[in-house]
Protein backbone atom coordinates (compact mmCIF):
# COMPACT_ATOMS: atom_id res chain seq x y z
CA UNK A 1 0.00 0.00 0.00
CA UNK A 2 1.24 3.70 -0.71
CA UNK A 3 -0.19 7.14 0.20
CA UNK A 4 -0.18 9.26 -3.13
CA UNK A 5 -1.06 12.77 -1.87
CA UNK A 6 -1.85 15.52 -4.45
CA UNK A 7 -1.44 19.55 -3.67
CA UNK A 8 -3.35 22.20 -4.76
CA UNK A 9 -2.03 23.08 -8.07
CA UNK A 10 -1.91 19.38 -8.94
CA UNK A 11 -5.54 18.91 -9.04
CA UNK A 12 -6.51 23.34 -10.24
CA UNK A 13 -8.55 21.75 -12.85
CA UNK A 14 -10.18 19.25 -15.04
CA UNK A 15 -6.36 18.56 -16.91
CA UNK A 16 -4.22 18.74 -13.88
CA UNK A 17 -6.87 15.78 -12.14
CA UNK A 18 -6.62 14.02 -15.50
CA UNK A 19 -3.01 13.63 -14.77
CA UNK A 20 -3.54 12.61 -11.77
CA UNK A 21 -5.76 9.49 -12.74
CA UNK A 22 -2.53 9.29 -15.21
CA UNK A 23 0.02 8.64 -12.66
CA UNK A 24 -2.14 6.62 -10.30
CA UNK A 25 -3.29 4.21 -13.16
CA UNK A 26 0.01 3.41 -13.53
CA UNK A 27 1.16 2.27 -9.65
CA UNK A 28 -2.25 0.54 -9.28
CA UNK A 29 -0.20 -2.96 -8.16
CA UNK A 30 0.92 -0.84 -5.22
CA UNK A 31 -2.16 -0.32 -3.89
CA UNK A 32 -2.51 3.11 -3.83
CA UNK A 33 -4.88 5.59 -1.41
CA UNK A 34 -5.18 8.86 -3.07
CA UNK A 35 -4.99 12.09 -0.82
CA UNK A 36 -6.17 15.32 -2.27
CA UNK A 37 -6.16 18.90 -1.42
CA UNK A 38 -8.43 21.29 -2.08
CA UNK A 39 -8.84 22.68 -5.62
CA UNK A 40 -5.36 25.02 -6.12
CA UNK A 41 -6.25 28.61 -4.37
CA UNK A 42 -9.47 27.26 -2.91
CA UNK A 43 -8.91 27.48 0.51
CA UNK A 44 -7.43 30.68 0.42
CA UNK A 45 -10.76 31.76 -1.56
CA UNK A 46 -13.09 30.12 1.32
CA UNK A 47 -11.75 31.89 4.36
CA UNK A 48 -11.77 34.94 2.39
CA UNK A 49 -15.74 34.47 2.36
CA UNK A 50 -15.65 34.03 5.91
CA UNK A 51 -14.15 36.89 6.97
CA UNK A 52 -15.22 38.90 4.24
CA UNK A 53 -18.83 37.87 5.55
CA UNK A 54 -17.96 38.25 8.80
CA UNK A 55 -16.40 41.95 8.35
CA UNK A 56 -20.61 42.76 7.18
CA UNK A 57 -19.18 42.78 3.19
CA UNK A 58 -22.26 40.40 2.19
CA UNK A 59 -21.77 41.21 -1.19
CA UNK A 60 -17.98 40.39 -1.78
CA UNK A 61 -18.39 37.43 0.09
CA UNK A 62 -21.47 36.05 -2.09
CA UNK A 63 -19.40 36.97 -5.29
CA UNK A 64 -16.80 34.37 -4.50
CA UNK A 65 -18.63 31.55 -3.33
CA UNK A 66 -20.46 32.08 -7.19
CA UNK A 67 -16.81 31.92 -8.80
CA UNK A 68 -16.35 29.12 -6.59
CA UNK A 69 -19.04 27.38 -7.34
CA UNK A 70 -18.99 28.14 -10.73
CA UNK A 71 -15.31 26.65 -10.29
CA UNK A 72 -16.45 23.50 -9.34
CA UNK A 73 -19.49 23.26 -11.88
CA UNK A 74 -16.98 23.76 -14.44
CA UNK A 75 -14.11 21.62 -13.79
CA UNK A 76 -16.67 18.61 -12.47
CA UNK A 77 -18.69 18.69 -16.17
CA UNK A 78 -15.54 19.22 -17.88
CA UNK A 79 -13.85 15.56 -16.35
CA UNK A 80 -17.17 13.74 -15.77
CA UNK A 81 -19.80 14.66 -19.30
CA UNK A 82 -21.55 11.86 -19.60
CA UNK A 83 -20.56 10.12 -16.53
CA UNK A 84 -23.64 8.30 -14.34
CA UNK A 85 -22.31 10.28 -11.14
CA UNK A 86 -22.23 13.78 -13.03
CA UNK A 87 -25.38 14.85 -11.64
CA UNK A 88 -24.70 13.64 -8.04
CA UNK A 89 -21.39 15.46 -7.69
CA UNK A 90 -23.35 18.74 -9.53
CA UNK A 91 -26.17 18.81 -7.44
CA UNK A 92 -23.27 18.13 -3.91
CA UNK A 93 -21.20 20.99 -5.44
CA UNK A 94 -24.75 23.45 -5.63
CA UNK A 95 -26.20 21.90 -1.95
CA UNK A 96 -22.29 23.01 -0.12
CA UNK A 97 -22.32 26.47 -2.01
CA UNK A 98 -26.05 27.24 -0.86
CA UNK A 99 -25.23 26.30 2.28
CA UNK A 100 -22.07 28.19 2.69
CA UNK A 101 -24.22 31.30 1.22
CA UNK A 102 -26.77 30.51 3.70
CA UNK A 103 -23.61 30.51 6.59
CA UNK A 104 -21.87 33.94 4.86
CA UNK A 105 -25.14 35.49 6.21
CA UNK A 106 -25.13 34.07 9.69
CA UNK A 107 -21.42 35.49 9.92
CA UNK A 108 -22.83 38.46 9.32
CA UNK A 109 -25.17 38.88 11.48
CA UNK A 110 -22.86 37.76 13.76
CA UNK A 111 -20.25 40.08 13.03
CA UNK A 112 -17.63 37.67 14.20
CA UNK A 113 -16.04 34.18 13.65
CA UNK A 114 -14.90 31.27 15.74
CA UNK A 115 -12.34 28.93 14.84
CA UNK A 116 -14.67 26.07 14.69
CA UNK A 117 -17.35 28.05 11.97
CA UNK A 118 -13.80 28.66 10.21
CA UNK A 119 -13.22 24.79 10.09
CA UNK A 120 -16.58 24.25 9.21
CA UNK A 121 -16.15 26.55 6.10
CA UNK A 122 -12.06 25.72 5.29
CA UNK A 123 -13.19 22.30 4.95
CA UNK A 124 -15.67 22.40 1.71
CA UNK A 125 -12.33 22.41 -0.67
CA UNK A 126 -10.85 18.85 0.07
CA UNK A 127 -14.35 17.45 0.63
CA UNK A 128 -15.74 18.80 -2.95
CA UNK A 129 -12.26 17.96 -4.51
CA UNK A 130 -12.12 14.55 -3.16
CA UNK A 131 -15.38 13.92 -4.71
CA UNK A 132 -15.03 15.41 -7.73
CA UNK A 133 -11.90 13.10 -8.43
CA UNK A 134 -13.39 10.31 -7.26
CA UNK A 135 -16.00 10.46 -9.62
CA UNK A 136 -13.53 11.20 -12.53
CA UNK A 137 -11.24 7.82 -11.70
CA UNK A 138 -15.03 5.99 -11.91
CA UNK A 139 -15.46 7.94 -15.06
CA UNK A 140 -12.23 6.79 -16.41
CA UNK A 141 -13.09 2.78 -15.23
CA UNK A 142 -11.26 2.83 -12.07
CA UNK A 143 -12.60 1.38 -9.14
CA UNK A 144 -12.21 4.60 -7.34
CA UNK A 145 -14.59 5.60 -3.79
CA UNK A 146 -14.46 9.01 -1.95
CA UNK A 147 -14.12 8.42 1.72
CA UNK A 148 -14.78 11.31 3.75
CA UNK A 149 -12.01 12.29 5.43
CA UNK A 150 -13.61 13.01 8.89
CA UNK A 151 -14.59 9.41 9.01
CA UNK A 152 -10.83 8.65 9.27
CA UNK A 153 -8.82 11.24 10.76
CA UNK A 154 -9.89 11.40 14.39
CA UNK A 155 -8.54 15.13 15.95
CA UNK A 156 -8.86 16.42 19.02
CA UNK A 157 -11.07 20.44 19.37
CA UNK A 158 -8.38 22.91 18.80
CA UNK A 159 -10.05 24.10 15.91
CA UNK A 160 -7.85 25.13 12.49
CA UNK A 161 -5.05 23.49 13.89
CA UNK A 162 -6.18 20.01 15.52
CA UNK A 163 -4.11 17.47 16.68
CA UNK A 164 -4.11 14.69 15.05
CA UNK A 165 -5.50 11.24 17.42
CA UNK A 166 -3.06 8.27 16.49
CA UNK A 167 -4.61 5.44 17.28
CA UNK A 168 -8.13 6.60 16.43
CA UNK A 169 -6.91 7.29 13.17
CA UNK A 170 -4.93 3.35 13.17
CA UNK A 171 -8.15 2.13 13.89
CA UNK A 172 -10.15 3.96 11.69
CA UNK A 173 -8.23 3.73 8.99
CA UNK A 174 -8.54 -0.16 9.57
CA UNK A 175 -11.79 -0.24 9.11
CA UNK A 176 -12.56 2.39 6.43
CA UNK A 177 -9.56 2.10 4.28
CA UNK A 178 -7.93 -1.47 3.93
CA UNK A 179 -11.23 -3.34 3.13
CA UNK A 180 -11.41 -1.17 0.36
CA UNK A 181 -7.92 -1.54 -0.59
CA UNK A 182 -8.02 -5.20 -0.55
CA UNK A 183 -10.74 -5.17 -2.67
CA UNK A 184 -8.79 -3.34 -4.92
CA UNK A 185 -10.37 -0.37 -4.81
CA UNK A 186 -8.69 2.83 -4.59
CA UNK A 187 -9.75 4.95 -1.78
CA UNK A 188 -9.61 8.71 -2.60
CA UNK A 189 -9.82 11.00 0.16
CA UNK A 190 -9.44 15.40 1.22
CA UNK A 191 -6.30 16.35 2.62
CA UNK A 192 -6.33 18.53 5.49
CA UNK A 193 -9.79 17.69 7.32
CA UNK A 194 -10.53 15.75 9.90
CA UNK A 195 -13.09 15.59 12.91
CA UNK A 196 -13.69 15.43 16.73
CA UNK A 197 -14.74 11.87 18.54
CA UNK A 198 -18.40 13.84 18.13
CA UNK A 199 -17.64 14.45 14.73
CA UNK A 200 -17.58 18.03 14.69
CA UNK A 201 -15.25 18.97 11.20
CA UNK A 202 -11.82 19.85 12.15
CA UNK A 203 -8.58 21.00 10.03
CA UNK A 204 -4.85 20.58 10.79
CA UNK A 205 -3.87 23.79 9.86
CA UNK A 206 -3.05 25.26 6.47
CA UNK A 207 -0.30 22.90 4.60
CA UNK A 208 -1.97 20.21 6.81
CA UNK A 209 -2.83 17.63 3.66
CA UNK A 210 0.85 16.52 3.77
CA UNK A 211 0.28 15.83 7.60
CA UNK A 212 -2.86 13.91 5.99
CA UNK A 213 -1.24 11.69 3.91
CA UNK A 214 1.46 11.19 6.54
CA UNK A 215 -0.87 10.15 9.26
CA UNK A 216 -2.67 7.89 6.44
CA UNK A 217 0.27 6.36 5.67
CA UNK A 218 1.75 5.43 9.06
CA UNK A 219 -2.10 4.48 9.78
CA UNK A 220 -1.77 1.77 7.03
CA UNK A 221 1.45 0.89 7.60
CA UNK A 222 2.19 1.89 3.79
CA UNK A 223 5.58 1.04 2.03
CA UNK A 224 5.60 4.64 1.19
CA UNK A 225 4.34 8.40 0.68
CA UNK A 226 4.40 10.01 -2.32
CA UNK A 227 3.80 13.94 -2.20
CA UNK A 228 3.11 15.07 -5.59
CA UNK A 229 3.47 18.90 -6.37
CA UNK A 230 4.57 21.18 -8.87
CA UNK A 231 8.42 21.35 -8.30
CA UNK A 232 10.47 18.57 -9.33
CA UNK A 233 11.60 17.93 -5.55
CA UNK A 234 14.18 19.50 -2.93
CA UNK A 235 16.55 21.41 -4.84
CA UNK A 236 20.04 22.01 -3.77
CA UNK A 237 19.67 25.78 -3.42
CA UNK A 238 16.43 27.79 -3.84
CA UNK A 239 16.71 28.07 -7.89
CA UNK A 240 15.21 31.52 -7.74
CA UNK A 241 19.16 32.45 -6.40
CA UNK A 242 20.64 29.80 -7.70
CA UNK A 243 19.41 28.69 -11.71
CA UNK A 244 22.19 25.76 -11.53
CA UNK A 245 20.72 24.85 -8.52
CA UNK A 246 20.46 20.62 -8.66
CA UNK A 247 17.77 18.12 -7.48
CA UNK A 248 18.78 16.27 -4.43
CA UNK A 249 17.72 12.88 -4.82
CA UNK A 250 17.89 11.92 -1.13
CA UNK A 251 18.01 13.51 1.85
CA UNK A 252 17.73 12.98 5.55
CA UNK A 253 15.05 14.08 7.65
CA UNK A 254 16.72 15.99 9.72
CA UNK A 255 18.81 17.62 6.74
CA UNK A 256 15.25 18.62 5.18
CA UNK A 257 13.97 19.81 8.53
CA UNK A 258 17.32 22.47 8.58
CA UNK A 259 16.19 23.45 5.03
CA UNK A 260 12.50 23.99 6.37
CA UNK A 261 13.78 26.32 8.77
CA UNK A 262 15.32 28.60 5.76
CA UNK A 263 12.01 28.26 3.87
CA UNK A 264 12.48 25.11 1.51
CA UNK A 265 8.31 24.44 2.03
CA UNK A 266 8.46 21.64 -0.25
CA UNK A 267 8.52 18.82 2.31
CA UNK A 268 7.79 19.78 5.90
CA UNK A 269 9.57 18.00 8.11
CA UNK A 270 6.53 18.41 10.97
CA UNK A 271 4.02 17.10 8.25
CA UNK A 272 6.03 14.02 7.52
CA UNK A 273 7.28 13.43 10.73
CA UNK A 274 4.18 10.70 11.46
CA UNK A 275 5.69 8.90 8.61
CA UNK A 276 9.76 9.40 9.25
CA UNK A 277 9.13 8.13 12.59
CA UNK A 278 7.79 4.67 11.32
CA UNK A 279 10.74 4.48 8.51
CA UNK A 280 8.18 5.12 5.94
CA UNK A 281 10.30 6.39 3.30
CA UNK A 282 8.30 10.17 1.55
CA UNK A 283 9.29 10.93 -1.93
CA UNK A 284 8.06 14.55 -3.34
CA UNK A 285 7.60 14.12 -7.34
CA UNK A 286 6.45 16.83 -9.93
CA UNK A 287 2.70 15.72 -10.99
CA UNK A 288 3.52 18.08 -14.18
CA UNK A 289 6.68 15.84 -15.18
CA UNK A 290 5.87 12.27 -13.44
CA UNK A 291 9.02 10.60 -14.88
CA UNK A 292 11.20 12.92 -12.93
CA UNK A 293 13.71 11.29 -9.97
CA UNK A 294 11.80 13.40 -7.44
CA UNK A 295 13.85 13.42 -3.67
CA UNK A 296 13.29 10.51 -1.36
CA UNK A 297 14.10 11.23 2.36
CA UNK A 298 15.20 7.36 3.10
CA UNK A 299 16.67 6.45 6.92
CA UNK A 300 19.69 5.11 5.33
CA UNK A 301 19.86 8.67 3.11
CA UNK A 302 23.97 9.02 2.01
CA UNK A 303 25.71 11.43 4.63
CA UNK A 304 26.84 13.91 2.26
CA UNK A 305 29.30 16.43 3.78
CA UNK A 306 27.03 19.21 2.28
CA UNK A 307 23.78 18.48 0.74
CA UNK A 308 22.23 21.92 -0.07
CA UNK A 309 22.96 25.58 0.78
CA UNK A 310 20.74 28.13 2.17
CA UNK A 311 19.75 31.76 3.20
CA UNK A 312 17.96 34.36 4.54
CA UNK A 313 18.00 38.14 4.40
CA UNK A 314 16.90 40.70 6.84
CA UNK A 315 18.10 39.38 9.39
CA UNK A 316 19.03 41.37 12.55
CA UNK A 317 22.32 40.80 14.57
CA UNK A 318 22.77 41.59 18.22
CA UNK A 319 25.93 41.78 20.27
CA UNK A 320 26.71 41.71 24.11
CA UNK A 321 29.62 42.05 25.09
CA UNK A 322 30.10 42.04 29.45
CA UNK A 323 33.34 41.60 30.64
CA UNK A 324 32.07 41.52 34.40
CA UNK A 325 29.60 38.87 34.14
CA UNK A 326 30.32 36.18 31.18
CA UNK A 327 30.84 32.45 32.29
CA UNK A 328 29.16 33.43 35.48
CA UNK A 329 26.68 30.52 36.31
CA UNK A 330 23.31 31.49 34.93
CA UNK A 331 24.54 34.59 32.94
CA UNK A 332 23.11 32.97 29.83
CA UNK A 333 19.83 32.41 30.88
CA UNK A 334 19.39 35.74 32.20
CA UNK A 335 20.52 36.91 28.51
CA UNK A 336 18.12 34.66 27.08
CA UNK A 337 15.08 35.34 29.70
CA UNK A 338 15.02 39.11 27.72
CA UNK A 339 14.10 37.64 24.75
CA UNK A 340 11.52 35.04 26.44
CA UNK A 341 10.10 37.69 28.41
CA UNK A 342 9.25 39.86 24.95
CA UNK A 343 8.51 37.03 22.98
CA UNK A 344 11.26 36.35 20.63
CA UNK A 345 13.42 33.87 19.24
CA UNK A 346 16.28 33.87 18.45
CA UNK A 347 17.91 32.11 15.49
CA UNK A 348 21.61 31.98 15.31
CA UNK A 349 23.59 31.85 18.71
CA UNK A 350 27.04 32.56 18.89
CA UNK A 351 29.55 33.15 22.49
CA UNK A 352 33.01 33.64 23.60
CA UNK A 353 34.14 34.48 26.68
CA UNK A 354 32.99 37.86 26.68
CA UNK A 355 30.40 38.35 24.28
CA UNK A 356 27.46 36.88 23.31
CA UNK A 357 26.06 37.24 19.24
CA UNK A 358 22.28 36.38 18.05
CA UNK A 359 20.34 36.76 15.32
CA UNK A 360 16.55 37.90 15.12
CA UNK A 361 14.03 37.43 12.55
CA UNK A 362 11.35 39.09 14.35
CA UNK A 363 12.83 42.81 15.51
CA UNK A 364 8.48 43.94 16.89
CA UNK A 365 10.07 44.04 19.98
CA UNK A 366 13.94 44.95 19.83
CA UNK A 367 13.90 48.33 21.37
CA UNK A 368 12.76 46.94 24.60
CA UNK A 369 15.16 43.84 24.16
CA UNK A 370 17.86 46.38 23.72
CA UNK A 371 17.32 48.33 26.45
CA UNK A 372 17.11 45.04 28.73
CA UNK A 373 20.16 43.55 27.83
CA UNK A 374 21.52 46.99 28.46
CA UNK A 375 21.89 46.22 31.89
CA UNK A 376 24.18 43.42 31.38
CA UNK A 377 26.83 45.22 29.10
CA UNK A 378 27.08 47.09 25.57
CA UNK A 379 25.04 46.04 23.05
CA UNK A 380 25.20 46.81 19.74
CA UNK A 381 22.79 46.37 16.66
CA UNK A 382 23.22 45.12 13.02
CA UNK A 383 20.09 45.04 11.03
CA UNK A 384 21.21 44.98 7.73
CA UNK A 385 22.78 41.45 8.34
CA UNK A 386 21.88 37.82 6.38
CA UNK A 387 22.28 34.18 7.37
CA UNK A 388 23.63 31.24 5.14
CA UNK A 389 23.59 27.79 6.24
CA UNK A 390 25.75 24.97 4.15
CA UNK A 391 23.58 21.89 5.07
CA UNK A 392 24.85 18.10 5.07
CA UNK A 393 24.50 15.14 8.14
CA UNK A 394 27.89 14.44 7.11
CA UNK A 395 29.45 18.03 7.76
CA UNK A 396 31.35 17.34 10.61
CA UNK A 397 32.98 14.13 9.69
CA UNK A 398 34.58 16.43 6.86
CA UNK A 399 36.65 19.37 8.44
CA UNK A 400 37.92 20.09 4.54
CA UNK A 401 34.30 20.93 3.90
CA UNK A 402 34.34 23.27 6.54
CA UNK A 403 37.59 24.72 5.29
CA UNK A 404 36.02 24.84 1.50
CA UNK A 405 32.93 26.67 2.98
CA UNK A 406 35.37 29.38 4.60
CA UNK A 407 37.42 29.63 1.37
CA UNK A 408 34.81 29.77 -0.75
CA UNK A 409 33.50 33.09 0.92
CA UNK A 410 36.43 34.95 -0.20
CA UNK A 411 36.66 38.24 0.49
CA UNK A 412 33.21 38.60 2.25
CA UNK A 413 33.07 39.03 5.68
CA UNK A 414 31.98 36.19 8.15
CA UNK A 415 30.68 37.95 11.32
CA UNK A 416 29.48 34.58 13.18
CA UNK A 417 29.90 31.42 12.58
CA UNK A 418 28.41 28.09 14.09
CA UNK A 419 28.56 24.39 13.76
CA UNK A 420 25.94 22.48 15.87
CA UNK A 421 27.34 19.60 17.51
CA UNK A 422 25.21 17.05 15.78
CA UNK A 423 27.39 19.05 13.10
CA UNK A 424 24.58 18.87 10.33
CA UNK A 425 24.54 23.09 9.42
CA UNK A 426 27.47 25.03 9.56
CA UNK A 427 25.50 28.49 10.07
CA UNK A 428 27.80 31.90 8.96
CA UNK A 429 26.19 35.70 9.50
CA UNK A 430 27.19 37.73 6.66
CA UNK A 431 25.98 41.41 5.68
CA UNK A 432 22.66 41.75 4.33
CA UNK A 433 23.72 42.34 0.89
CA UNK A 434 26.61 39.16 0.38
CA UNK A 435 23.84 36.64 1.03
CA UNK A 436 23.28 36.07 -2.07
CA UNK A 437 26.99 36.23 -3.54
CA UNK A 438 27.65 34.39 -0.98
CA UNK A 439 25.27 32.00 -1.57
CA UNK A 440 26.91 31.48 -5.54
CA UNK A 441 29.83 31.35 -3.89
CA UNK A 442 29.19 28.61 -2.09
CA UNK A 443 26.50 26.15 -4.58
CA UNK A 444 29.78 26.94 -7.43
CA UNK A 445 32.29 24.88 -4.64
CA UNK A 446 29.70 22.13 -3.50
CA UNK A 447 27.64 21.93 -6.59
CA UNK A 448 29.18 22.87 -10.17
CA UNK A 449 32.06 21.60 -11.71
CA UNK A 450 34.92 23.95 -11.79
CA UNK A 451 36.04 23.84 -15.31
N1 LIG B 1 -6.03 23.22 1.18
C1 LIG B 1 -5.31 23.41 2.42
C2 LIG B 1 -4.55 24.71 2.40
O1 LIG B 1 -4.50 25.36 1.39
C3 LIG B 1 -4.47 22.25 2.78
C4 LIG B 1 -3.39 21.88 1.79
O2 LIG B 1 -3.45 22.26 0.62
O3 LIG B 1 -2.47 21.18 2.18
O4 LIG B 1 -4.00 25.08 3.41
MG1 LIG C 1 -1.79 23.53 -0.57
Amino acid sequence: MIVCKFGGTSVADAAAIGRVIDIIAAKLDRQPVVVVSALGGATNQLLDVAHKASQGELLAAVQIIEQLRERHLREAAALLSGAPDADEVAHEIGVTFDELAHLAEAFRTLGYLTPRSLDTVAAIGELLSSQIVAAAFRHRGFAADFVDARDVVRTNDFFTKAEPDVDGIAQAAQQVLVPLIQQGRIPVMGGFVGATASRVTTTLGRGGSDFSASLIGAAIDAEAIEIWTDVDGMLTADPRVIPAAQLIERISFEEAAELAAFGAKVLHPATIAPAVQRGIPVYVFNSRRPEGKGTMTPFDAPRLPVRAIAGKRSATMVKLRSSRMLLAPGFLRRVFEVFERHRTSVDVVTTSEVSVSVTLDDTHNLAAILQDLAEFGDVSVERRSGVLAVVGAGLADVSAALAQAMAALGPIKVHMASLSATGINFTLVVDDEQVVPAMQRLHATFFEVQA
